[in-house]
């Protein structure tokens, strides 16, 4: 297995990532003597992401677990026109809030501007660094092929005096941007390209948000980076992939500058980490924020460090995540789905739970007293034995429950309410539906029910056995709540996708739902932004900043099952031979690598694997979903042999099937092959949307029924049909008039939150590229 260990806390020396295999080598050999020195450098041109967590966790993770080591903070910020104060301040708060600290070791690159310059002037002197003259456009003629090498530029054996005359004058603001740079004197035939004399300063009449205009030559990254870690003293500069190649650049740099340095910086390179269903680049994550894509960088939907704080992201759930995925050498994409496992391992035994009812359904108890209120003992944690603590909720004859958690007409599995049935209120009764008033449309307004008072806690019919617990509020106790529920932001797992879109294309319409009818038990009212709950049945939630006196506001932190889960998560009874704690949660497999998985495969399972991935193009995960699971793979292969396509066949029987299993077992709930196709053709010719097809799959296992028929009974047609559309676009034209107008001035993206508005008023119904058509009509 390759899931690497956390060391925190471990008295052992350190180890288990190759960094500190390197570290440890050097400590052994004593290269830098006793010292360790890292630092985090990022530019502060946007906000931290999870990919810098990585960084920040990989780097203060040394400082912390090496005895005297450090780890700098510097900011590298030499490139003055995307820099900006307010990334500096959120840079450092994000290190801090996630538990690092980096003591009194603060820099700012810009700080050795003048040092730098100094440098500098020592190549010149030495005769390894020139005044060039060329265009940008020249220089780039000349810089070659990787074939080929490049040609020399004409002023590359000016004197030192000349170029003495020059460099100084470029500082002092004689030219004008472009007219001259200066550059190191290597080697224009190297099979490295960037040592072919490359670029150490280049004009830039720029206002630079510390120094000011001080300076109008900036250092370039590659001549700034290497010489600060050395004026630093830094032992071990940590970096992504990407600059392995600047590395010769980087040891000529510190080489050829004539300072003994002491210790000597040295590069290491590890892989970039990426992760599926998000974006973790600055250049996408400012384009989603200044477009108007999400309300900013700590919208909760967003990938970085604010995002997931305000999403309610813990600092030891990102630390855990850091620590599951480990670093390495080989790139790769880490699965969302074990981001959102650390965070529902951390607030498993953190978060309290409680009772909300997001969609309420009313419930009135015609046989319990009127304006009579009764208190029962809820625990907080009921799953967690040893842990104490419990409030009282309010009992009363009207109630709420969830809209959901009653069907008039139910499928044969449907263990909630429903008329003459009986279902146990947690922490309650059990009561038995007797009437449904409903309006003159047919709208279900309230359920009457009656309770049976032997069946509370204590009560002599207290373990009265029924099928289904549901959770509940009492109407006139509850408090209204408005409850954001998030999901991920991205539909695919590769946001860029294919077929020439962008992630701009590709964003999940639901990817927020606001529901402003939540109601939730009175214990709630006075609780504080980043209190975090379970809410029970739904998930975890925190309180949002956005709450203020009288208005509570919540956020879906993240749901209590993998709904997007790409594995059967079938529990497989401990007694049935693996131990319990060796059963990986399904998260953690899903973000192993091709090779980690077939070292358990037979030869049969891994041939079958090789060609569901090279074939068929399935992911990884679902490869290996189908291997482990002959009845998946069988409904696999069959719903295949009718003509439909890999990937459509495996989003089903994959992604969702096991999901809308739900704990069932396989066998009295497999539908068909032909039902599958069914089901794909529906969405292929537009009846159906996708997001309403998971809801008729979920229908069609509960209760065998096919497809069509579903969608017939329930009404569940794709609407399509632009003149039933146009009004519900109309309205929200009406509605959002300020985001209207920001649309119309240039903020397009906002299409988005339009579409998305019309999916949740027809509750996902709207043909999405109708809708789009639509709006594109009215905005003009
Ligand atoms: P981006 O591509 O998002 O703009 P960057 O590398 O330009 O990222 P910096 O501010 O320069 O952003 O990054 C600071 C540090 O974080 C660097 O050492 C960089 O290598 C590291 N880092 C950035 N992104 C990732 C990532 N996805 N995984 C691991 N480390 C990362
Ligand atoms: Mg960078």
């Amino acid at each position: 297995m390759s899931v690497p260990v956390s060391n925190s806390g471990d008295d052992k020396a350190p180890a288990t990532n190759f960094i500190r295999g390197i570290i440890n080598e050097d400590l052994r050999t004593g290269k830098n003597g006793d010292r360790v020195v890292t630092r985090f450098p990022p530019e502060p041109n946007g906000y931290l992401h999870i990919g810098h967590a990585s960084s920040i966790c990989l780097n203060f993770g040394i400082a912390r677990d090496y005895p005297g080591a450090v780890c700098h903070l510097r900011f590298d910020d030499t490139n003055p026109e995307t820099e900006e104060i307010e990334y500096v301040e959120s840079i450092q708060n994000d290190v801090h809030w996630l538990g690092f600290d980096w003591k009194d070791k603060l820099f700012f690159a810009s700080d050795y501007f003048e040092q730098l310059y100094g440098f500098a002037v020592m190549l010149i002197e030495a005769g390894k660094a020139y005044v060039d003259s060329l265009t940008e456009e020249e220089m780039r003629a000349r810089r070659g092929t990787v074939n080929e090498p490049g040609t020399n530029s004409p002023h590359r054996d000016r004197s030192v005096a000349e170029n003495l005359d020059l460099f100084a004058r470029m500082r002092a603001g004689a030219f004008p941007d472009g007219a001259h740079t200066l550059r190191a004197k290597i080697d224009m035939a190297s099979p490295n390209m960037l040592l072919r004399d490359p670029v150490l300063y280049r004009i830039k009449h720029a206002h630079h948000y510390r120094t000011g205009d001080a300076w109008c030559i900036y250092p370039l990254y590659d001549f700034a980076h290497p010489l600060s870690d050395a004026i630093e003293g830094v032992t071990h500069s940590i970096c992504t992939l990407e600059f392995e190649v600047h590395r010769p650049l980087y040891d000529w740099l510190v080489e050829n500058v004539p300072i003994a340095w002491d210790p000597r910086p040295r590069q290491h390179e590890f892989a970039r980490r990426n992760l599926n269903y998000t974006v973790t680049s600055k250049r996408k994550l400012l384009r989603l924020v200044n477009e108007g894509y999400v309300d900013g960088w700590d919208d909760p939907r967003m990938p970085t460090i604010a995002g997931l704080r305000r999403r309610g992201y813990t600092a030891e759930s990102i630390q855990a995540f850091c620590d599951r995925i480990g670093i390495s050498r080989a790139t790769g994409e880490d699965d969302i789905a074990l981001l959102e496992y650390s965070i529902r391992d951390d607030l498993n035994h953190k978060a309290p739970r409680v009772m909300a009812v997001l969609d309420p359904l009313k419930v009135v108890i015609t046989n319990f007293p009127e304006g009579k209120v009764e208190e029962h003992e809820a625990s907080y944690w009921p799953h967690d034995v040893p842990k104490e603590g419990s409030r009282m909720v309010p009992f009363s004859r009207e109630l709420f429950i969830e809209r959901e958690d009653f069907m008039e007409n139910p499928p044969r599995k449907f263990h909630r309410l429903s008329p003459g049935s009986e279902v146990r209120l947690r922490y309650a009764y059990i009561i038995r539906c007797t009437d449904v008033v409903k309006d003159a449309a047919g709208n279900i307004l309230e359920v009457h029910c009656t309770y049976d008072p032997d069946t509370k806690s204590g009560g002599s019919g207290e373990n009265r056995k029924v099928k289904g617990t549901i959770h509940w509020v009492s109407a006139a106790q509850a408090v209204p709540a408005e409850v954001r529920l998030y999901d991920r932001l991205f539909s695919r797992p590769d946001p860029e996708g294919d077929e020439g879109k962008t992630f701009l294309d590709n964003l999940n319409p639901t990817s927020r739902v606001v529901l402003t009818g939540a109601l939730v038990e009175p214990g709630l009212a006075g609780a504080k932004p980043a209190d975090r709950f379970q809410f029970e049945r739904q998930g975890y939630f925190v309180v949002d900043p956005d709450t203020s006196a009288g208005r509570l506001v919540f956020n879906r932190i993240v749901t209590l099952r993998d709904t997007w889960a790409k594995i059967s998560e079938k529990e497989t009874p401990a007694a049935e031979g693996k131990a319990a704690e060796k059963k990986a949660p399904a998260e953690v497999v899903a973000a192993r690598t091709r090779a980690d998985v077939t070292q358990n495969l037979n030869a049969e399972a891994t041939t079958a694997l090789h060609r569901y991935i090279d074939e068929l193009g399935l992911d990884l995960s679902e490869a290996e979903a189908l291997v482990a699971d002959s009845d998946l793979a069988g409904l696999f292969e069959a719903t295949l042999a009718l003509g439909h396509a890999p990937k459509a066949v495996a989003a089903w029987v994959v992604h969702v099937l096991p999901g809308a299993l739900a704990g069932k077992s396989w066998s009295d709930a497999a539908p068909a092959a032909g039902a599958i196709g069914e089901l794909i053709d529906l969405i292929e010719d537009g009846t159906l949307s996708t997001r309403i097809a998971k809801d008729v799959f979920g229908d069609m296992v509960a209760t065998g029924k096919r497809a069509g028929e579903i969608v017939e009974t329930r009404g569940l047609r794709q609407v399509s049909d632009s003149g039933a559309l146009a009004p519900i676009v109309t309205s929200l034209m009406d509605r959002f008039p300020d985001k209207v107008a920001q649309y119309k001035d240039g903020k397009t993206g906002l299409i988005g939150f339009f579409v998305g508005e019309v999916m949740k008023e027809t509750k996902g119904q709207a043909n999405p590229q109708v809708v789009k058509d639509l709006l594109a009509e009215h905005l003009g």
